[in-house]
């Protein structure tokens, strides 16, 4: 009997999530010195890490023998304040990643669908496929989520909603007036997912008070992995309902969050200054990317995450000459867009460099 006769077949048919490439693969690969690599493939923080984060952590190392805190008691204390919530309405998880496999340990089964965008964040698909369950997908009507058509798609088998604010890859998002519009129209059982991975860059933030207060099952997931610099360290978390946040803790692993994290977290959420300058570098970033991608012709979506798409032809190609000139994006081809890349915000200086590299890697 061969293995995969014993595998369960959804783990044979389960895409792979391809990530950006580490900066020592390419340079292996391609025979560069990795300090002359930039990435700009995965939308983290060009600025690094919050000094306060990193000084803290460096000081919990020590503590590495002791178990960390499961509860993540003081981080959800931290994040309820934030977020103006009781600590009971906050599921802290492996980066934010893992709070959407939790929502499919919880809610999905071989029975259900699941309705999100596309292109959207290709972690929603790959959670419901996990499970089982059916991804319902509906295309984005000018790279904006169509929340008419979603709604439509929504059936008497719909588990959960997925709506990305703003949406990777492409940057958009919907008002906050038309989303909590359309959320009042979806049948109450549904779960509304909001993936607001990207809502610290924004002017303004969303205030999900009166949708909980009208009793919806909603579900705002944060991460720390982009504007908080933490990429390496796997925290994110929801913000819901105590009856949903108490079923999804129930399906976690006793230690999900790792202690140098916690305190991470914990310093770099107190570290407002930082964040606030890495979110004007980002505004200046992204308006220096699209004015240079303007002067090369190169058609856009307006976006107002830490990352552009851009038009490029060949994506595949493009991204793969730009790597042999040292410069790492992200081909989109993944996402049913092989015409486009996506470009994370560098500093002023890697935006400079892909700027320049563009033309070569696209004339070949
Ligand atoms: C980057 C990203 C996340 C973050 O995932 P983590 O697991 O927290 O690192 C979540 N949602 C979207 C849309 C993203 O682009």
């Amino acid at each position: 009997m061969s293995l995969s006769d014993i595998v369960d077949p959804k783990i044979l048919s389960q895409p792979v999530y391809e990530p950006g490439r580490p900066i020592d693969d390419v340079a292996r690969e391609m025979g560069l010195d990795p300090a002359g690599i930039i990435k700009l493939a995965s939308n983290e923080n060009p600025l690094g890490t919050s000094p306060l984060a990193l000084k803290a952590m460096g000081e919990a190392l020590r503590e590495s023998h002791l178990y960390p805190d499961g509860g993540c008691v003081h981080l959800r204390e931290q994040l309820a304040k934030r977020h103006d919530v009781i600590p009971d309405q906050i599921v802290v998880g492996n980066g934010s990643n893992e709070v959407l496999e939790l929502l499919g340990h919880v809610f999905l089964t071989p029975d259900d669908e699941t309705v999100m965008g596309n292109p959207a964040f290709i972690v929603y698909k790959l959670v419901t496929l996990l499970f089982g369950a059916r991804a319902v997908e509906v295309p984005l009507t000018n790279h904006v989520h169509d929340l008419d058509a979603m709604a439509a798609a929504v059936t008497e088998r719909t588990k959960i909603i997925f709506l990305p604010c703003p949406n990777n890859p492409t940057g958009t998002i919907n008002s906050p007036e038309n989303v909590k519009a359309w959320i009042n129209r979806l049948p109450e059982r549904v779960i509304v997912v909001i993936d607001e991975a990207y809502a610290e860059y924004l002017e303004d933030e969303t205030d999900w008070h009166d949708v909980f207060e009208c009793g919806r099952r909603l579900v705002v997931t944060r991460t720390f992995s982009k504007i908080y610099g933490m990429a390496a360290l796997r925290v994110g978390y929801a913000v819901t309902t105590p009856e949903i946040a108490a079923l999804l803790q129930r399906s976690r692993q006793p230690f999900n969050v790792n202690a140098i994290a916690q305190v991470g977290a914990l310093a770099a959420l107190k570290d407002e200054n930082w964040v606030r300058e890495c979110r004007e570098q980002n505004r200046l970033g992204l308006a220096q990317l699209s004015a240079g991608l303007t002067t090369l012709g190169l058609p856009k979506v307006e976006s107002c995450g830490n990352f552009i798409l851009t038009q490029v032809g060949d994506g595949a190609g493009v991204s793969r000459r730009l790597q042999e000139r040292g410069v790492i994006v992200r081909p989109v081809g993944g996402y049913g867009l092989p015409e486009w890349i996506r470009i994370s915000v560098g500093t002023e200086q890697e935006n400079r460099r892909v700027l320049a590299e563009l033309p070569e890697a696209i004339a070949r």
